[in-house]
């Protein structure tokens, strides 16, 4: 068997030697160590950490807004705890550009509670960049769906002192389902046959989870802080100009369950205290409007501005052997949002990538490649940390002609506006691979592979050692939302691993130890990872 695979190997060579320039593709050559993937596996899913790590992470360094002093704090935990494991180079990395981070912000006090006609609190959380209330405040609520200028001027002169409900109060449905599941067999085949017929952008795919419960209802007001603000800003500007005391707003996922964003670069000229209830409270609250029963609402929130935040990204570092200048990275983004502890989103990439970095250092097997972990910041106010990153080690797309001169790159989440040719740095040439976890935080089920072809006999291969682990899927799809897009967009090999739903402990230890592999062969395999050819020009390098 063992020779036979050798020979074939070697036809292979020969073959590929005869098309010149053609990505070398050997099936079936892929180096399994398996004593090396045994130590990998022992280290992962006998002598765990990942969980004290998703502990420290969750409990007691979170919630990790980006630019609060809480994930400075985070931080310099973090590059303690990668130094301790043994890494080298493990640093706090500040942005070259702020980004709009102007102020952190947090949320030091929070009462919120119905006076009359009966009394009851009402659990929520402020909108990031919102200012708190003056001190103990109390008025009756309006709800105010008008959304047009003329609309709007219905309300002129009747909403001093008055709470705000901006929005109609959304159908909550069922939970039918169980809000936990893995993905079944017959979805994972779907994801496999991909491309299926392409659904409708934003859609949730065939046997994928893009969307699902809690997306926006069609005809939701857009939600403060991501996207279409300009409408929102404009109300708000306008409940604050006539005296309001605050608004609410909510989500129709229901069960308690609400989300939150903000905008950092919010004018507090404009800006009223923001507050996301639960649509069980919202509704209650309007359907006594509804009925004609006034109802008093009291708070008394604090929230802190924090001038000059640290905006930043961590990373650190296991030196290669022969090919020490070559990279190979596993990350995830650092930040969250503010209403929880983030555990979900991405206190378990936090966790599982730290972890495969000490399953790859203890379990003492060689890396001939340097692997690099990258923490990153701002993930959730647009990639904005790994944009970075990229663009000061890797490369930058230049601004389009029309657009130079404009600050900072272009908002939004995976939004790129028109940009110029690429702008290589030497270490573009470097980089192998960048593994990203940021997914639905379960289990790792498979791989996307990013629309790049070339790399699906490689990881059909590198899976099979994992493949009791549940890691059996890859589907050509690309998966977008997060970090591996910054890499993706300058040519180089990103990737997002397939994953169930929820933390649970053995299913981190699994994604630990399946990481930790994947950066193994990436760091040993002789070639780096092909990657997809180039659509855009390279600025001082003829086109190949
Ligand atoms: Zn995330």
């Amino acid at each position: 068997m063992r020779r036979t695979r050798i020979v074939a190997g070697l036809l292979c060579a020969i073959a590929a030697a005869a098309v010149l320039a053609a990505p070398v593709l050997k099936a079936g050559t892929e180096p399994l160590n398996y004593v090396d993937i045994n130590k990998i596996k022992g280290e992962g899913l006998q002598r765990s950490q990942v969980m004290d790590l998703a502990s420290w992470l969750t409990d007691v360094y979170a919630p990790r807004l980006t630019g609060s002093p809480m994930s400075q704090k985070a931080a310099e935990w973090t590059v303690a705890k990668l130094k301790e494991f043994g890494l080298v180079n493990v640093k706090i990395e500040p942005w070259a550009n702020r980004n709009g981070f102007e102020r952190g912000w947090t949320n030091d006090k929070f009462y919120l509670a119905a006076v009359a006609p009966e009394k009851f609190p009402i659990p929520g959380t402020p909108t990031a960049w919102t200012p708190g209330t003056d001190g103990l405040v109390s008025g009756e609520v309006v709800m105010v769906t008008a959304t047009t200028e003329a609309d709007l001027a219905a309300y002129k002169g009747k909403l001093q002192g008055k709470w705000v409900l901006t929005q109609a109060p959304p159908d909550v449905a069922a939970y039918w389902k169980a809000p936990a599941t893995r993905y079944t067999r017959e979805e994972l085949d779907a994801l496999e046959a991909w491309p299926a017929p392409q659904p409708e952008f934003g859609a949730a795919p065939p046997g994928g989870r893009a969307g699902g419960p809690g997306a926006p209802a069609p005809g939701a007001p857009p939600a403060a802080g991501r996207g279409g603000m300009g409408s929102m800003a404009a109300r708000n500007a306008f409940f604050k100009a006539e005296g309001a005391l605050g608004t609410f707003t909510t989500a129709p996922r229901g069960h308690g369950i609400y989300t939150v964003g903000g905008n950092r670069a919010a004018d507090p000229a404009t800006t009223l205290p923001a507050i996301a209830i639960g649509a069980e409270y919202y509704g209650r609250i309007a359907r006594m409007l509804a009925k004609n029963i006034p109802v008093t609402i009291e708070a008394n929130i604090a929230n802190t501005f924090h001038p000059d935040p640290p905006v930043f990204n961590i990373v650190g570092e296991l030196p290669g052997t022969d090919k020490t200048d070559e990279i190979v990275m596993l990350g995830g983004h650092f930040d969250t949002w503010h209403a929880a502890t983030g555990a979900t989103d991405n206190s378990v990439g936090v966790a599982v990538m730290m972890e495969a970095m000490r399953i790859l250092k203890t379990s003492g097997v060689k890396l001939r490649r340097t692997v690099r972990i990258g923490l990153w910041g701002g993930e959730e106010q647009g990639l904005i940390g790994s944009r970075e990153y990229v663009a000061a080690h890797f490369a930058r797309r230049q601004p389009a002609p029309a657009q130079a001169g404009q600050p900072g790159p272009p908002g939004g989440r995976g939004g790129i506006g028109p940009q110029g040719p690429l702008e290589l740095k030497p270490d573009w040439d470097k980089f192998s691979v960048y593994f990203n976890i940021d997914n639905g935080t379960g289990a790792l089920r498979g791989i996307y592979l990013q629309g790049n072809d070339a790399v699906a006999p490689i990881f059909r291969e590198w899976m099979e050692p994992f493949r009791s682990l549940g890691m059996t899927t890859m589907t050509i799809r690309n998966t977008g939302g997060t970090d591996h897009l910054a890499f993706d967009a300058v040519g180089l090999p990103g990737f997002q691993f397939i994953q169930d739903e929820r933390l649970q402990p053995g299913d981190l230890q699994k994604m630990a130890t399946i990481a930790a592999g994947f950066a193994y062969f990436a760091a040993n395999r002789d070639e780096k990872l092909p990657r997809k050819p180039l659509t855009v020009p390279v600025a001082g390098r003829p086109a190949k």
